[in-house]
């Protein structure tokens, strides 16, 4: 078998087109969706990925602010930033970008964003919000990685998905939001004895892993579904992710690739939650 591209570029696209539409349509309803972002210190990556989301959120008509801070900014320094967003009604977004320096505890700090703001999905109420399956913010990569699966009509109800990675913003929300689909779901993590036992019994396989070739043709059952969520390098300085992608497109039904897999879906799903918080501002207004 030769395993049919998930194309999260053109996925993303497609989801672009839409938001751009929702945009114009709160635009005629005076209200401008809104996006903070808080970068802290001068770390290169972040500072690629805070560009992408501030020219992203311009393309589409959405209002964006960036505030950049030194690596000496204080905890309290940042939870001022924060609470002053929190109450800044032209903001319906604030995304503090990780990792922040080793003085700042990041938990108290994503606690400090008003949950009805948390577009990243990382608050402890908007989890506790998605594992009961109320409305939620989503956290952006498993909620792009559900979207990827839902445009190429996959059933995910009774299917056994297995999720390699279990950290808080990746691997854990991944699985709930299987669950939640009815979906059975399995975890391995680097303790995980035999991963290859777990992962050949998947009809989908989620790597979240951050080390290539992590998932190779051995551990994948003929005709299985592989998202790769891993963002490495290889030694020629390429982006690539956790899956031996050539071998395992041999046996795979589908497979995402790296680049222009889930990338490009996480930052679409950013502005798909900004534009959802602002629409919650609007109804709360008409409410009140
Ligand atoms: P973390 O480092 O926080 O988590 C990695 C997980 O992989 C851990 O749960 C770890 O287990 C597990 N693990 C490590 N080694 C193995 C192994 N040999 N076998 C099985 N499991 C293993 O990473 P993130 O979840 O933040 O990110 C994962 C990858 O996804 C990275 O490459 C990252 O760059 C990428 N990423 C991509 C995004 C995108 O938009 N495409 C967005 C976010 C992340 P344990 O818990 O036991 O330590």
């Amino acid at each position: 078998m030769t395993a049919q591209i998930i194309n999260g570029k053109e996925i993303a696209e497609k989801v672009r087109e839409g938001l751009k539409s929702d945009v114009q349509e709160l635009r005629e309803n005076g209200i401008v969706p809104g996006l903070a972002v808080i970068l802290v210190g001068d770390n290169q990556a972040s500072q690629t990925y805070v560009r992408n989301k501030q020219k992203a959120c311009e393309e589409l008509g959405m209002h964006s602010i960036l505030i950049k801070r030194s690596a000496e900014l204080t905890e309290e320094e940042l939870m001022k930033d924060i609470q002053d967003l929190n109450l800044d009604d032209s903001i319906h977004g604030i995304l503090v970008q990780l990792p922040l320096p080793g003085h700042i505890n990041e938990k108290k700090i994503i606690e400090a964003i008003s949950p009805e703001k948390d577009v990243d999905g990382f608050h402890p109420i908007n989890i506790g919000r998605m594992m009961t399956g109320q409305d939620a913010f989503l956290p952006c990569t498993p909620y792009g990685v559900m979207v990827m699966l839902e445009h190429i009509g996959y059933e995910l109800e009774g299917r056994h998905v297995v999720i390699v990675g279990r950290s808080n913003i990746v691997g854990k929300p991944a699985g709930q939001l299987f669950l939640n689909a009815n979906a059975t779901v399995t975890y391995c993590h680097s303790k995980t004895n035999d991963l290859i036992y777990h992962t050949k019994q998947a009809d989908v396989i989620v790597a979240a892993v951050g080390k290539r070739n992590t998932i190779t043709s051995d551990h994948v059952k003929d005709g299985a579904v592989v998202i790769d969520v891993g963002m490495n390098r290889d030694e020629d300085g390429r982006l690539c992710g956790d899956v031996a992608f050539e071998e395992v497109s041999q046996k795979a039904s589908y497979i995402t690739p790296v680049p222009k897999g889930v990338g490009p879906m996480t930052i679409t799903m950013l502005l798909q939650n900004t534009v959802k918080a602002a629409r919650k501002s609007k109804e709360l207004q008409l409410k009140a």
